[in-house]
């Protein structure tokens, strides 16, 4: 298993997870399941959870602190960050109007719909008090609520997710505005964390089969109870699900992409296409635009002509903060989820969703698994049950692999069109080989 890439093992996990799970149930072996296997599926979703406040204070510190060179290039700067942010948008809309319009998760069964609902509402229960002083809050309150008055009672509450976006963010600019040797070690330190951190991110994702395993076979179990043709509608409903996902991904690919290589980088689309096909491949296979960055940058540069001044900004700067492909995944994922569980999100939570998936996928770090991490923010800010990450989490490395090809499209897309609109666009020479 060890020489495996790991998006293999984790179909094997998969696999071998719905294997068991209905073999659970056809054997009685329920019990047994629930309580020696599932709870290292809670383990795996708990360490998910546990690195996401820190995973996005950290990245989105240094992610800001990066843009000092935008002193010097400014307009570039402008420029690049107003079409990632323009495109991010674009793909959530998009993502939200597809999962409106198909309604995945309303294709599960009413009685499974009603058992998701009342699990839901004995959950919150608790809660409707509160939710009763929401509704007497004022029109600024959803502003008021951004901004924290302690960051350390934002840190450890789970549902204070953009309080701690917005610290980050004023954290990172104040570090932009101190004298340059001041912020250095700063710098350091925080890019060290940085490291630290995608490395437990790492470590989770090596769990990754295992955690799939645990809980694909809990899910399947007591999603099925003695009914093992349940599981079969869970199957199906997901399929549905990803097929959903799929569809936006593939329209930003074959639709949005061309459309703006074509009218703002005046560029055939089919020789963009050829020119970024290896990094596209190397997203795909590697689910990390970070690790594909390399390959993109001298794609655009070789493949493209796009000047180095341009792609040596434009591009690592995208990998962190460009990702179309997760905010449209997370978009489809959170309303699914709110679908299942029989949640009627009001058009003002959905707009919600677009901004807090527009900042999530900003600070979604660029490796594997980092978009379902950070859907996190996106669930808890729209009173989605973050549990539900569990009902999406077994065909999620597919997705990812899916949507790590568009963020690096992306990308590559918003360099094209900066480099021409700098007169910065030469005759490509091609990779040699
Ligand atoms: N794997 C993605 C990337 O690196 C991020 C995500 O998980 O959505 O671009």
């Amino acid at each position: 298993m060890k020489n495996l890439a790991l998006h293999w093992q984790i179909l094997i996990g998969m696999f071998l997870g719905i294997v068991w799970g209905m073999l659970a149930s056809y054997l009685n072996l329920n019990d047994f399941t629930i309580d020696w296997i599932s709870p290292f599926g809670t383990i795996f979703i708990n360490m998910l959870k546990l690195i996401a406040v820190p995973l996005v204070l950290v990245s989105l510190i240094t992610g800001v602190a990066s843009l000092s060179d935008i002193s010097r290039l400014s307009r570039i700067g402008t420029k690049t960050i107003g079409l990632y942010l323009s495109t991010t948008v674009l793909a959530v809309l998009l993502g939200l109007v597809l999962v409106n319009v198909f309604k995945p998760g309303n294709a599960f069964s009413p009685e499974k719909r009603e058992e998701f609902r009342s699990q839901f509402a004995a959950a919150t229960s608790e809660k409707s008090s509160d939710a009763a002083a929401v509704e007497e809050q004022g029109p600024l309150q959803a502003l008021v609520d951004i901004v924290p008055s302690n960051i350390f009672g934002a840190m450890t509450d789970n549902s204070s997710m953009l309080q701690v976006i917005f610290f980050a963010l004023l954290f990172g600019i104040a570090l932009i505005m101190i004298p340059t040797d001041k912020a250095a070690p700063v710098n350091s330190f925080f890019e060290g964390v940085n490291l630290v951190i995608l490395k437990i991110v790492d470590i989770i994702m090596a769990a990754a089969p295992y955690g799939v395993f645990a809980l694909l076979a809990g899910l399947i179990v007591e999603f099925a109870g003695d009914d093992p043709a349940a599981a079969i509608e869970l199957l199906l409903v997901l399929g549905y699900y990803c097929i959903v996902v799929t569809i936006g991904l593939g329209l930003m690919i074959l639709v949005m992409y061309p459309l703006l290589v074509v009218t703002l980088g005046k560029t055939k689309y089919r020789a963009f296409f050829k020119g970024i096909f290896p990094a596209q491949m190397l997203a795909f296979s590697t689910s990390s635009s970070a690790a594909t960055l390399p390959a993109t940058m001298e794609c655009a540069e070789k493949n493209l002509g796009i000047n180095k001044e341009i792609s040596s900004f434009v591009l690592p700067l995208g990998a962190t903060i460009n990702m179309d492909g997760t905010s449209l995944y997370q978009a489809v994922a959170a309303v699914f989820i709110a679908q299942a569980y029989g949640i009627d999100l009001t058009l003002m939570q959905q707009l919600g969703i677009v901004l807090t998936a527009t900042l999530a996928s900003i600070g979604a770090a660029a490796v594997p698994g980092a978009g379902i991490v950070m859907l996190v923010i996106v669930l808890q800010q729209a009173g989605i049950p973050i549990e539900g990450i569990a009902l999406i989490l077994a065909p999620d490395r597919i997705l990812d692999m899916l949507r790590t090809t568009v963020n690096v499209t992306g990308d590559a897309t918003v360099a094209m069109i900066v480099a021409r609109t700098e007169g910065q666009l030469h005759p490509p020479t091609g990779i040699k080989v």
